[in-house]
């Protein structure tokens, strides 16, 4: 066809899968497995049909913003809101990666980030993880048009320690440094404190993960008034109205509960914990994992078997058929009843 030599040709991103499938135990897309807040179903029941006849407010002048605001002791002009971090992420790289130089970010990371440069015509380099899956940082000091990364790193959970993200923020101050904080709760330091002191730092963070909240789909960056008003020029000059009027409300409840969330973070952290010492036991190695999943090899069967005999025990995890990483697993934390089922199964499969 003649016009499809004018089309935007992308190499989608894949997600992991959702089955919809009763009674199988989802470990492959780092979901919370515990329900959000108590006062997310008690404000979902109060929700009012008639308030959606309107269109929603923007989302910078919500109680969502309000809470954020004070969750994070950060004014309402230094909060970005989207819809879940991808939207955000997407945003800031169309919005701060413009300078033609190419965009650094780690060779095993968030797959998202290549789709992203991709389809907003940004160029990039990766940057080799070392043989331990840490972020160099020395890598991130040559000239580039901005950096990306998640802390911890996604799909290994290795966290890099405050004072190494700061190096990278503060030896890049003609670029814009993204930290994708989607995972910082599960026990790592944010870098939400550096805004104050570097004007080219954005810290990205989600309600999808530690927050229970995947489907309803919230986001958020923070940074310095500047930074925002930008990210919130280039939204308003795609779509004005992207969170809806019920992940508004929903969302300002989850982030007012702070001792659920502290509990659920906690949860978590302990179940990994245990589970660092079931997958050992099972001749599994990884790396310290400070996210909510871990990222493991087995010493002898390989993790495409692992994850496909898993699959037919109806468990999902995650793998991918790439290099440096094809014989690894990514295992997203559950209750410890699904995490008892994943080491029963690992047994029959492994032992
Ligand atoms: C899950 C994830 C996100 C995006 O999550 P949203 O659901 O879009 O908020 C962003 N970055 C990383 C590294 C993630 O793992």
């Amino acid at each position: 066809m003649k016009w499809e030599e004018n089309v935007r040709r992308v190499t989608p991103y894949t997600p992991g899968e959702q089955p919809q499938k009763e009674g199988i135990i989802k470990l492959n897309t780092n979901e919370n497995p515990y329900a959000p807040a108590p006062g997310v179903a008690r404000a979902l029941a109060g929700l009012d049909a008639e308030s959606f006849r309107l269109y929603p407010a923007f989302p910078e002048k919500t109680d969502l913003a309000k809470a954020l605001s004070a969750q994070y002791h950060i004014g309402t002009d230094q909060i970005f809101i989207g819809v879940g971090s991808d939207d955000v992420l997407s945003l800031a790289f169309m919005t701060f990666f413009q300078s033609g130089r190419p965009v650094f970010f780690p060779d095993v990371t968030y797959s998202f980030y290549d789709v992203w440069a991709d389809v907003h015509r940004i160029p990039y380099e990766t940057k080799a993880l070392d043989e331990n899956f840490q972020i160099c940082p020395g890598d991130y000091m040559q000239p580039n048009g901005g950096v990306v990364f998640p802390n911890p790193n996604a799909p290994t959970g290795v966290l890099m320690p405050l004072d190494r993200v700061e190096e990278i923020v503060r030896n890049n101050r003609e670029a814009v440094v993204i930290v994708d904080e989607a995972y910082i709760d599960f026990g790592g330091t944010s870098a939400l404190p550096l805004i104050e002191k570097y004007d080219n730092l954005l810290v990205v963070q989600t309600f999808s993960k530690s927050r229970c909240m995947a489907g309803m789909r919230i986001g958020y960056a923070m940074g310095q008034p500047r930074l925002i008003r930008y990210l919130n020029d280039v939204k308003y000059s795609v779509n004005s109205y992207t969170l809806n009027t019920a992940a508004l409300a929903l969302g300002a409840e989850a982030v007012r509960d702070e001792a659920y969330f502290q509990e659920c973070c906690s949860r978590i952290i302990k179940t990994r914990e245990r589970a660092e010492e079931e997958l050992a036991k099972r001749g599994f190695v990884f790396p310290k994992s400070c996210a909510n999943f871990i990222f493991a090899s087995h010493k002898s069967v390989p993790a495409r078997k692992i994850f496909e005999a898993l699959k037919e025990n109806d468990i999902y995890v995650r793998w991918w058929d790439k290099e440096r990483i094809n014989n690894y697993l990514r295992i997203t934390i559950g209750t410890d009843e699904q995490m008892e089922a994943l080491y029963r199964a690992l047994d029959g499969i492994c032992g």
